[in-house]
């Protein structure tokens, strides 16, 4: 006897009609006509059973802060970053934990079960660094929070950095980050790569910098990270966030550059919703997309993910925390309709950041969480053509959300027509 039997499922990779059998917090089978009984079925019709979304790039200290103390009138990274700093003096730990556990419930009833959350470390105390710990703790058996140690200012840049890193580390964040470009030098932006990935290498830490956000085509601080990855032996162990000035970079220099990112396999995480808007900002026409080489990049064997990163806050005033919102994005920011590039995009938002995260028995196979989505939407596709609504979230075995099927009503020459949008993939 099973605990809960989710019957008739379409599951991303394009297998149809198969049975996921679930015992307490593990899936123990998935195949068809799975022959045992359960204490509750799910009959998911033929709709799309995936694994979790996966955000592998959010900022939860400031997120939902949006006209505190102003917009940002420029639209610009730099005065996002200054506002906050206007913004950083006046919050209390309280605050960032309810506006950082209100976003955490968006993304548990959109599905999205694992976050990787920069959190500033720059300031001049580490309230938000205690807020966001102690939400990873509260809300660890529904939701994995790692907490990248962020040095908003620069870590070679802002005094305050240093110590703080190492004070945030044995706190217990997880991951060792950085911002390479906002140094005040090329040279110390190399520096500092070089000191934080060796740091993270001595602690046995992951590496997640946020690697030159900017449209400069010489900013190379990804070379570095290559470079000191191999260094120090932390290969498949280092994300590069943002990355693009590969936009904008040189065809040829980026033929060399790609090849040893592959090797020293960094993963990529580009955030199409907030690098469109932030990026091409200094251009008059034409206007370069603010997105680093996606197709490239995954052509190459390099795992990209594409993340979030901001929902109204002092970078980005729109989100509400909806990956497939992101991946959709994603798609249209890189031109990825090709079938495969569209699938592509959807591997983005959840087993691509699973593997950046190193997210453990994650996936839908025996053995493995059971934490699933069940979406109004017959595959990966049209997920992301329509944004589907998740019907249900399962975490551990266990419903963590739910939400019924919406439907609309047309009415018109004296006939009622009932819709659901779903069902119309005209790819077969
Ligand atoms: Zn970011």
């Amino acid at each position: 006897m099973l605990d809960l039997i989710i019957r008739h499922a379409s599951l991303p990779d394009g297998r149809t009609d198969i049975d996921i059998g679930i015992t307490g917090p593990t899936i123990t089978a998935v195949e068809p006509n799975l022959a045992a009984e359960a204490a509750q079925t799910i009959d998911a019709s033929g709709r799309l059973v995936t694994p979790p979304f996966v955000d592998s790039h959010v900022h939860l200290d400031s997120t939902l802060s949006l006209g505190m103390p102003r917009l940002n009138q420029s639209g610009t990274l730099l005065e996002g970053i200054a506002l906050w700093g206007e913004l950083k003096p006046t919050l209390t730990q309280q605050a960032i934990y309810d506006r950082a556990r209100k976003l955490c419930l968006w993304s548990m009833a959109r599905g999205t079960l694992a976050i990787r959350s920069h959190v500033d470390i720059s300031g001049e105390h580490l309230l938000n660094v205690d807020a966001l710990i102690q939400l990873r703790e509260d809300l660890k058996p529904w939701l994995d929070i790692q907490l990248v140690a962020f040095p908003q200012d620069g870590y070679i840049r802002s005094k305050h950095s240093e110590p703080n890193l190492t004070r945030a580390l044995e706190k217990g964040v997880d991951i060792v980050g950085g911002i390479p470009h906002f140094e005040r030098t090329m040279l110390e932006g190399g520096a500092s790569v070089r000191r934080l990935t060796k740091i993270a290498a001595e602690r046995g830490l992951l590496v997640d910098m946020h690697c030159d956000e900017t449209d400069d085509p010489m900013s190379r601080h990804i070379e570095t990270l290559t470079a000191a990855t191999v260094e120090f032996g932390l290969q498949g162990r280092v994300a590069g966030s943002h990355l693009t000035s590969m936009h904008s970079m040189d065809n040829y220099y980026v033929s060399k550059l790609i090849p040893l990112m592959a090797e020293a396999q960094i993963a990529a995480i580009a955030n199409p919703l907030i690098n469109i808007t932030l990026q091409g900002r200094h251009d008059t026409y034409p206007k370069r997309r603010g997105m680093t080489r996606v197709k490239e990049l995954l052509a190459a064997g390099v795992t990209v993910a594409f993340g979030h990163d901001c929902v109204m806050d002092p970078w980005y005033p729109l989100g509400s925390h909806d990956m497939l919102e992101v991946a959709s994005m994603g798609l249209h920011v890189a031109q990825m309709t090709g079938v495969d590039e569209m699938r592509a995009c959807f591997n983005a938002v959840t087993a691509a950041p699973a593997k950046v995260m190193h997210l453990d028995k994650y996936g839908i196979a025996p053995g493995n969480h059971a934490d699933l989505v069940i979406l109004a939407a017959a595959d990966p596709i049209e997920a992301i053509r329509l944004r589907a609504q998740r019907l249900f979230v399962i975490r551990r075995g266990c419903i963590l959300s739910q939400s019924p099927l919406s439907t609309a009503q047309v009415s018109f020459g004296g006939e009622a027509h009932e819709l659901d949008f779903t069902r119309n993939n005209l790819l077969g």
